[in-house]
């Protein structure tokens, strides 16, 4: 049953909010504002007494768990966005409309990217061209302020230097976004596929107050991490949550793999970065390691609303060079040329790849957003839980080994952030003892399942 249209009791009361702001920047009374909470997401609270209830932080909310059927899922949602020559357009199940696929790098800003460097390339590309005057995108934030990122209008081609980089981190958009309605020109925005879902519905219903964002960049997703994420990465570096400075998620090891990667931070006082290896860690994506419940409600992994696209080509042979390839997906005929131009004038090196491959670069992700959520669709119906509409069904027979998995996928996402909560202040010392049972059941059906796939088989066979 819907409560009053506000995103407070529809969203955040159901455990759907990801903290992306957007609610906050399209109040009209600026009666919503966000903080981060004790979890360690963002999350907006609500001044009632200066509320007008006129709904409009629920409509761009990308989880409204009440759309209305013009705008229910993405796919009705991209019906309302105007691409043009749609007749060039192909789409696929697996991530949306496309107008052209490729894996490449920019020649300039590989090293400094996370993945090819295709974003700080595209975004200074747009601004050189007069194509955007200013970007929206993520920098440093000083650590005073109670956080390590924020979103900032970049007005100098320069400037997005300062952005470039993954941060594993929450980082909201909603005080940026109020800003850019006061400093006039045309924007460029950068972020994940559930914040461009509420620019574009925000677009949808406000058109001439949001058309002003005339670029949207998506990078793909395979979850958020709360800010609890940082600080466990920094407590195996003996670095306390209240003396991290300047974490990075992303250092490449060129003579390794791409997904051998590492993170690090300074500790305060000090002046060299501490690093710390991913692989000493272990999994943290499939395990869902401090990732907020929303992420298990969203089956965007691409960002199919937005212009362009751009993510890590995780499939061999790209994966096996440590210096990073982006998977690009444009979906408009006028960013596919963007492409084509960065090619020619020798700024990218791209390779076109197939539907599948893209699709393959993106596999793990895939199970678990679709076919995870069509287990966990039905859980949340029989527990009488408010989610919101998707397009994927849910699942009539349940595979009861993958029903084990993505339940004890919930089950460390949950406890993971508690026993952080109890541990933080302790530099994690008990936290990996206190969450083994749960991650060691998770390993034993995880293998269980892999020897019951075909692909599985197949693919030790080729030696892959
Ligand atoms: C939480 C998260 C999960 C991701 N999951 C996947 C995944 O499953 N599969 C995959 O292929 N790729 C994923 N990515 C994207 C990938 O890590 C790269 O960011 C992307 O490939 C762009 O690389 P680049 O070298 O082109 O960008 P760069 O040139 O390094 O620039 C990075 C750009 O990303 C923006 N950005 C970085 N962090 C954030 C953030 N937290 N919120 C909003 N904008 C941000 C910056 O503003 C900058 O413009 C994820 C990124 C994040 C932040
Ligand atoms: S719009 Fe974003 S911040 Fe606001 S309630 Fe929805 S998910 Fe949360
Ligand atoms: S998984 Fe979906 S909801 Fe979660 S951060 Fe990524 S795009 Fe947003």
């Amino acid at each position: 049953m819907r409560d009053s249209s506000n995103v407070i009791n529809n969203v955040v009361n159901n455990n759907l909010c990801i903290g992306c702001g957007v609610c906050t920047a399209v109040c009209p009374t600026d009666s919503l504002t966000i903080k981060l909470n004790s979890k360690g997401t963002f999350e907006p609270h609500l001044n009632p007494d200066d509320c007008d209830d006129n709904g409009i932080c629920l409509k761009v909310c990308p989880f409204n768990p009440f759309p209305e059927d013009q705008i229910k899922t993405e796919d009705e949602i991209i019906s309302q966005i105007s691409f043009e020559k749609r007749d060039q357009i192909k789409k696929t199940k697996f991530f949306g409309h496309y107008s052209s696929l490729n894996v490449g790098y920019a020649q300039k800003h590989r090293e400094n990217g996370s993945s090819g460097g295709i974003a700080s390339w595209l975004l200074k590309k747009l601004m050189r061209e007069n194509k955007v005057d200013h970007v929206i995108a993520t920098i440093e934030e000083n650590p005073n302020k109670g956080k390590h990122f924020k979103y900032a209008i970049l007005s100098k081609e320069e400037d997005i230097d300062l952005s470039s980089k993954t941060k594993y981190y929450p980082i909201e958009a909603g005080d940026v976004l109020k800003l850019s309605l006061e400093k006039k020109g045309k924007y460029a925005f950068i972020g994940l596929p559930c914040t461009i879902k509420a620019i574009r519905l925000a677009q949808i219903e406000n058109p001439k107050t949001w058309a002003h964002i005339k670029f949207t960049i998506s990078i793909f997703c395979g979850g958020l991490k709360s800010t609890f994420f940082t600080e466990y990465l920094s407590s195996k570096l003996d670095v306390p949550h209240n003396e991290i400075l300047s974490p990075k998620y992303r250092l490449k090891n060129v003579d390794s793999t791409a997904g051998d990667y590492s993170f690090s931070c300074i500790k305060n006082g000090e002046t060299s970065p501490r690093i710390l290896p991913m692989k000493q860690v272990g999994d943290m994506w499939g395990t869902g390691y401090f990732k907020p419940n929303a992420c298990d409600f969203c089956e965007d992994y691409s960002g199919e609303l937005a212009d362009i696209s751009l993510g890590d080509a995780w499939i061999p042979p790209y994966s096996n060079d440590g210096r990073g390839h982006s998977l690009i997906i444009t979906r408009t005929s006028e960013t596919k040329k963007i492409f084509q131009e960065g090619q020619e004038m020798e700024q990218l090196y791209l390779e076109k790849i197939s539907e599948k491959q893209a699709a393959l670069s993106q596999e793990g992700n895939y199970n678990h957003r679709r076919i995870g959520l069509s287990y966990r669709l039905k859980w949340a119906k029989s527990e009488n839980k408010i989610v919101p509409p998707k397009r994927i069904k849910e699942i009539v027979f349940e595979n009861p080994l993958k029903a084990k998995i993505f339940k004890l996928r919930q089950q460390i996402q949950q406890e993971s952030t508690l026993i952080w909560m109890e541990e933080r202040d302790n530099l994690g010392k008990l936290f990996e003892t206190k969450i083994s049972k749960t991650k060691k059941k998770l390993f034993l059906f995880t293998k269980l399942e892999h020897l019951f796939r075909k692909k599985y088989w197949i693919r030790k066979i080729k030696g892959k």
